[in-house]
């Protein structure tokens, strides 16, 4: 039996106490396999499904071999998107607060390099990048990798399926080749092992089995005509009420048509897809992630990696013909103690998809009849909160702190009543309780936040 307790690895007391903090009880599978040997030094290929906490099973792989007092880049870590980027970056943050003064940039693409070149100037510990960008930084000399002793792929099957495998090559040639290579991925086809297989030396390869426990998930199918799709979603939201659903459609186009036919239901829906530029896309997760969306409509590839905490129901409004990838959706649902929601609409020509879908997850199917889905009471599908948007953000040195004391110190709101708090660099998002939206922009946009007015709008009604 693998042991879960963090304290078997041979991890400083200093990393171990900052673990407690941040809640870390016991390890994820995927980290109880994977750290004993990124830590021994070993290169690793390790598969294990969104969620898993993949990101500290290499973080803390980094963090137990850094040097914060010598100021060279040491550890190197490439995504495929700014937005996962971000996140790795956020999360190695938390890990590394152990090490006290240590820096980490996000070279990503979408943003102007030159602020990227000057902070560069005064040295990162750690760099988190997508590819094209640190490309450019390469060609300009602007980065230094000879002193990287680990080098990540996150998200691997992504970057090589969004066409990065020839900069992934180049960045890699600039490493130095006595370093250890760690590479993750949530799916791991034949075609990546390959690819890969000339970045790696001898690679462990560890594999968290992707099929949950049946009773984490409540899983029902409904069969339905092609042309009652939209509305059987629309049903399936009035009646199961759940306060923030992912819905997966195959498409793009499908994705628009859904958000637009649940907001003409007079549900809220936004619709994540590849055409959206980097600030929609941050303003369609923000409202999402913070409860004052709630449907998120989005494809496969759209939804990689992204980590959303608490996802009511996910719904496949398509059945997908790849088994793993059904998993792989329903599996955002129902993560550690929640039980989650899992529904899907299969059309006759769909059967033959879901009933490898069967064979692949060794349990029967259970069918619904979707005449059985009727709305639950309580009117209107509301989300709970709604987003305002403050035109200040960390230029404006504001900080969480600031705007949640505007509302509860300064305009007498309770605690309760606020919601996450974003600060972007020019923008922030605060989520209110709907019952309290009003009172409160007026409040704050008739008083001050740190001794400023700043302007303000909501996001949606
Ligand atoms: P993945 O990269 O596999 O999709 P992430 O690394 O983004 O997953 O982790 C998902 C969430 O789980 C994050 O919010 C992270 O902070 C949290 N997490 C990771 N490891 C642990 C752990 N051992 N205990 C509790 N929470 C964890
Ligand atoms: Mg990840």
């Amino acid at each position: 039996m693998t042991t879960l307790s963090f304290a078997s690895l041979p991890l400083s007391r200093a990393i171990l106490d900052n673990l407690d903090n941040l809640g870390y009880q016991t390890m994820t599978p995927i980290q109880a396999q994977g750290l004993p040997l990124a830590l021994e030094g070993r290169d690793l290929i390790a598969q294990a499904k969104t969620g898993s906490g993949k990101t500290a099973a290499f973080g803390l792989g980094i963090i137990h071999t850094l040097n914060s007092a010598m100021s060279a880049t040491q550890a190197l870590v490439l995504c495929p998107t700014r937005e996962l980027a971000e996140q790795v970056a956020n999360e190695l943050r938390r890990l590394a607060r152990a090490l006290g003064n240590t820096k980490i940039i996000t070279l990503c693409g979408g943003t102007p390099i030159r602020p990227q070149v000057e902070s560069l100037k005064f040295g990162a510990h750690i760099i988190v990048a997508t590819p094209g960008r640190l490309m450019d930084h390469l060609d300009r000399s602007t980065v230094d990798l000879s002193r990287i002793r680990t080098l990540v792929l996150d998200e691997a099957d992504r970057m090589l399926d969004m066409g990065f495998y020839d900069d992934v090559k180049y960045i890699v040639s600039a490493c130095p080749p006595q370093r250890q290579t760690l590479l993750f991925s949530a799916t791991y086809a034949d075609d990546i092992r390959q690819a890969s297989a000339r970045f790696l030396k001898k690679p462990a390869e560890v594999k968290v089995e992707s099929v949950h426990e049946a009773s984490q998930i409540k899983q029902v199918f409904y069969e339905i005509q092609p042309d009652q799709r939209l509305a059987t979603v629309a049903q399936i939201l009035e009646h199961y009420r759940p306060v923030s659903t992912l819905a997966f459609c195959n498409t793009k186009a499908q994705c628009r048509e859904l958000s637009q036919h649940l907001e003409s239901r007079g549900i809220s829906a936004l619709a994540l897809h590849g055409d959206l530029d980097q600030r929609e896309r941050e303003d369609v997760l923000v409202q999402f992630a913070n409860q004052s969306c709630s449907v998120l409509v989005a494809t496969d590839v759209a939804a990689r990696g992204l980590d959303i905490q608490t996802l009511d129901a996910v719904i496949n409004v398509d059945v997908t013909p790849d088994p793993e990838v059904h998993i792989h959706r329903i599996g955002r649902t129902g993560r550690g103690q929640a039980k989650g929601l899992a529904l899907s609409l299969c059309s006759p020509d769909e059967m033959r998809w879901a009933n490898q879908i069967e064979k692949y997850q060794g349990q029967p199917i259970t069918w619904a009849n979707p005449k059985t889905l009727k709305p639950a009471p309580g009117g209107r599908l509301h989300p709970p909160m709604i987003t305002l948007c403050i035109q200040g953000g960390k230029k404006d040195k504001l900080r969480p702190g600031d705007i949640l004391g505007a509302l509860t110190k300064d305009a007498g709101f309770a605690f309760e009543q606020i919601g996450k708090i974003n600060i972007l660099e020019f923008v922030s998002f605060v989520a209110l309780e709907r019952g309290i939206a009003k009172a409160a922009y007026a409040k704050l946009s008739n008083g001050n936040i740190k001794g400023r007015r700043f302007r303000m709008r909501f996001m949606s009604d």
